[in-house]
């Protein structure tokens, strides 16, 4: 029998996460004070954040700590299962060798549990009591909820309209963790309540719902906000994905050709990429990482290199990246983890470095990727998770047409069993191409006031 699973001990948990601050060759920009233009320093977090988040995210020390209660938790779900992609490689008949990392094995179906757990750990040795986030999907609401939940700190989450209204299941979800849950734009805060004025059926964004998380969160002393992607922090905790890959890679006595990995804010991407970069910086291998988003969401493959802010409203700082402009509002495509117009700061770098690449896929193509990879290797994909698939295949489709096989590794990162809606409109023939025109692109850069990066 051919080893389809290949798995690590408890023990084999990494017990450190892997900083790639350190190893850029180029220094990304700092984040600015939108006010004074000024960089900012730590302290301008400290409303949103608990310090040792903070100092993590400023951090360029290779390697941190994971403290022993976080791994602990860590070993309810991790080590995730390496699969070898047996299955898909026979429908594509390709001579590539696929694997995927499966992260849907954790108690909310999706990578996030991987940050939630340390993002609420060092809340609660801080003394916080609550802390407010926004969801997209459902998938970092009911990661935070679960997080939460453990070491007993409310969690109030603000659910992207679309999916409060598309996802009865995963609100249940986060309200069975214990969780509170508002759909967004909501009336509960002034955020909200500017934009049903100007839109009162706006089906939401995840930059709206953040607007509203800080708010709420900066409202109180004993609040704090958790953001599930985008910042350094976050991207640090995922590193343990790839670490475990690596370990997993070597004992299938294999090493990937190409990594991949659907992109919203860039943590699931970094999370596995980042440990295979590490290799790359030190000059022991040349593998080409890449990132697949949405054609409707083009931040990486169509936006601009450009200082601008995380939230919709505008009360983030400015942080230097690929957007599509902080007002640009995503076409209501299903993989909601992947409607964000911009893009994490050292992803942002990596790719103006020309050290990792970035593709898109049209809606139709994508859920077409989904479903051919549950009917091979049984899984139902998040829609998230099927853009990566969706550049798996046409990577395996090359190899088949130029005779060589290559190793691709993608990153599962996260099953599709709460979006039945998305598959059941699919189904129906309702999943659209939202392609955007470069008129639509151009007006909403139109109406950055952000200074340009030469
Ligand atoms: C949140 C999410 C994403 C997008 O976020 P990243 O930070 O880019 O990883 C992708 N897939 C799934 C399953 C998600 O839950």
């Amino acid at each position: 029998m051919k080893a389809r699973k290949i798995l690590l001990s408890e023990s084999e948990i990494p017990d450190k996460w892997y900083n790639i601050m350190a190893d850029l060759p180029n220094k990304p920009l700092p984040p600015l004070d939108p006010g004074t233009g000024e960089p900012i320093g730590p302290e301008a977090l400290a409303p949103l954040f608990p310090m040792a988040l903070i100092e993590q995210e400023v951090s360029t020390e290779r390697w941190i700590d994971i403290p022993d209660e976080v791994r602990n938790i860590y070993t309810m779900w991790r080590p995730t299962p390496l699969y070898r992609a047996y299955g898909l490689e026979k429908a594509l008949d390709t001579p590539a060798k696929i694997y995927y990392k499966y992260e849907g094995v954790s108690p909310s179906g999706s990578h996030k549990p991987n940050t939630a757990v340390p993002q609420a750990y060092y809340n609660m040795k801080e003394g916080v009591k609550k802390i407010t986030t926004e969801t997209g999907a459902g998938q970092w609401g009911s990661a935070l909820s679960f997080a939460c939940q453990h070491f007993g700190l409310e969690c109030e989450v603000y659910m992207v309209r679309l999916s409060y209204d598309d996802k009865p299941y995963r609100k249940i979800m986060m309200n069975t963790w214990g969780a509170d849950v508002y759909p967004s734009p909501s009336n509960r805060t002034e955020a909200g309540r500017k934009i049903l004025a100007e839109h009162p059926d706006s089906p939401g964004s995840l930059g709206i719902a953040i607007s509203e998380a800080v708010e709420a969160a900066v409202s109180s002393e004993t609040t704090k906000y958790a953001l599930g992607s985008v910042l350094n922090h976050v991207k640090l905790h995922q590193t343990i994905i790839g670490q475990e890959a690596i370990l997993q890679m070597e004992k299938a006595g294999d090493m990937p050709d190409i990594v991949i990995a659907p992109f919203g804010g860039g943590s699931n991407f970094a999370g596995l990429s980042f440990p295979f970069l590490r290799l790359n910086l030190e000059g022991k291998t040349n593998i080409r990482c890449i990132a697949s988003e949405p054609a409707s969401c083009p931040k990486l493959t169509r936006g601009v290199f450009r200082y601008d802010f995380g939230d919709t409203i505008g009360m983030t700082p400015l942080f230097p990246m690929y957007t599509l402009g902080h007002t640009f509002v995503p076409a209501p495509i299903h993989a909601g983890g992947l409607r964000y117009h911009g893009a994490g700061i050292i992803v942002s770098q990596l790719l103006r470095d020309d050290l990792i690449e970035a593709v898109s896929h049209n809606n139709p193509e994508v859920f077409e990727a989904g479903i051919i990879f549950a009917r091979s290797e049984g899984i139902i994909p998040a829609p998230e998770a099927a853009h990566g698939i969706a550049t798996v295949i046409a990577e395996a489709k090359k190899c088949k047409e130029e005779g060589v096989s290559k190793t691709i590794l993608f990153n599962l990162c996260g099953h599709g069993n709460f979006d039945m809606k998305a598959y059941q409109d699919y189904f129906e023939g309702k999943i659209e191409d939202h392609e955007l025109t470069d008129a639509e692109i151009k007006a909403s850069l139109a109406e950055l006031s952000t200074p340009e990066i030469p």
